[in-house]
């Protein structure tokens, strides 16, 4: 359901969202500065120098066609609040994982390697939007809360939105304890009896609820890549047990 594009960078997007006053992309590793465990294109940590950061995020953005834009992004603290991006936001939304706009001046940005990159378009309005949704923000409907967000802001109905679960970390590598796994439904998880450990299907989790909020299933674009099996394309929290880099996914109206 994604295709590669880019030539010095390269990055996935969504292959029917064809309109053409929308950039959206979530990137791979491949095209960045950086080495080591962060080899080349890591989005964000703080590990990471600073320098190396701000120089692959700018390739990143002129991949897309964006030069020099005004890149806003939510805090990301697994919470499951969505805020709109004003021309009054900071550039970083304090307690947010979901950020819209309906501005062409406001470029969306967030970061990954796990968590499952939820972008947002809504066609009729052009308005777009990006949620980071771990197993804690997706544990508390954060992908639901988003569709509700914009629903109540926008004044439309859910079957006007359009989502894509980008890549994540998949049911066959998320391995969780049962504290997390009676979290989530029945659905979602398998317990294996050799590792005597849940598996967790945040992707499908996520798609579920999108569902529940009454978006149609064919309204629904999923990846299918998981960043834990494809070391060479992403970076993984858990498979590179915390020393990684950053994927990151971008949106904005044009
Ligand atoms: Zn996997």
């Amino acid at each position: 359901m994604m295709e590669v594009k880019g030539n010095r960078v390269q990055f996935f997007t969504f292959k029917t969202w064809k309109f053409p006053w929308l950039i959206h992309g979530f990137s791979s590793r491949w095209g960045g500065v950086s080495s080591g465990e962060y080899r080349q294109l890591n989005l964000a940590g703080r590990e990471e120098k600073p320098g190396n950061i701000r120089q692959n995020r700018a390739l990143f953005l002129r991949e897309l066609g964006l030069f020099n834009p005004r890149v806003f992004m939510g805090e990301q603290v697994h919470g499951v609040k969505t805020r709109l991006v004003e021309k009054t936001s900071a550039q970083v939304l304090p307690d947010t994982d979901g950020i819209v706009t309906g501005s062409s001046q406001h470029v969306l940005m967030a970061f990954f390697a796990d968590c499952v990159p939820l972008f947002l378009v809504v066609p009729e309005t052009k308005t777009v939007g990006i949620v980071h949704a771990g197993w804690k923000g997706t544990a508390g409907g954060i992908a639901q809360s988003a569709v509700r967000f914009l629903c109540g802001f926008l004044d439309i109905g859910p079957e006007k939105i359009l989502a894509g679960l980008g890549p994540a970390i998949g049911p066959c590598c998320y391995e969780v304890g049962g504290e997390v796994a009676k979290k989530f439904s029945e659905q979602t998880t398998r317990y294996s009896s050799r590792r005597e450990r849940f598996f967790l299907d945040l992707p499908a989790a996520n798609a579920i609820q999108l569902e529940e909020a009454g978006l149609p299933a064919a309204n629904i674009g999923k990846s299918g890549f998981c960043t834990s099996c494809n070391p060479h394309l992403f970076y993984s929290h858990r498979r590179d047990r915390g020393v990684t880099g950053r994927m990151a996914g971008i949106i904005a109206i044009v």
